[in-house]
């Protein structure tokens, strides 16, 4: 039989004998009545951005869906499967969330595969390249950009990809009328892994800048 990764398994012991056990009465509570978040963020994959950390969350605290580059697609209600759809929906509809943050981050490796023409798919069925061209538009017109760098372009992709999603979060028709009676909120952030440096996006200007904190 294969042995589970001891590195998990020493995360668990760490985990029970320190952040379980300080929030056991937390836990208990939790399983009693229910969860009840009040934020959801959608974020990236990449193991270097997980939100409960950034954010300092404890259990309960946040709702979280995680994808390859932290996208939503638009509402597409056709049958197939929407595994981000589907949580989105739970989200707004069962768990009534009051914010919504789009979170993205530097370096995403999905955003650097988008702007690269090269690129070619993982596999015959080039999952993620078909998920990427959420993007695509942005991505060609940003790519063809040569006053900036790679760098430059990369984060300028990063950011608009997460107005993007804002701007396909308002196509299901449920979150729409929800941030129109002001029952809902919808935010961008993208988070430095570098240097750990979080900028939110200005629900006026739509620019990205530092909060204060
Ligand atoms: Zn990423």
């Amino acid at each position: 039989m294969k042995s589970f990764p001891i590195s998990l398994l020493d995360g668990y012991r760490n985990f029970m004998s320190g952040r379980y056990a300080d929030a056991r009465d937390r836990y208990r509570q939790l399983a009693e009545n229910g969860q009840n978040p009040t934020t959801l963020v959608i974020a990236c994959c990449d193991s270097r951005a997980a939100p409960e950390l950034i954010f300092d969350a404890g259990p309960g605290e946040l709702f979280v869906i995680r994808n390859v580059a932290n996208m939503v697609p638009p509402y597409e209600p056709d049958g197939h499967f929407h595994s981000t759809s589907a949580a989105l929906e739970f989200a707004v509809q069962a768990l009534k969330v009051k914010n919504i943050v789009v979170m993205g981050h530097g370096r995403c490796g999905g955003i650097r595969a988008a702007l690269d023409p090269d690129a070619e798919p993982l596999s015959p069925g080039d999952f993620i390249g078909r998920w990427m061209s959420l993007v695509r538009p942005a991505a060609e017109q940003i790519g063809s950009n040569d006053v900036m760098t790679p760098a430059e372009r990369q984060t300028a992709l990063e950011r608009v990809s997460i107005r993007n999603s804002i701007s396909n979060l308002r196509t299901f028709p449920e979150i729409k009328v929800l941030e129109d009676e002001g029952h809902l909120q919808l935010h961008g952030a993208w988070f430095d892994i570098s240097t750990g440096e979080l900028w939110v996006m200005d629900s006026g200007t739509l620019d990205f800048i530092r909060p204060e904190i």
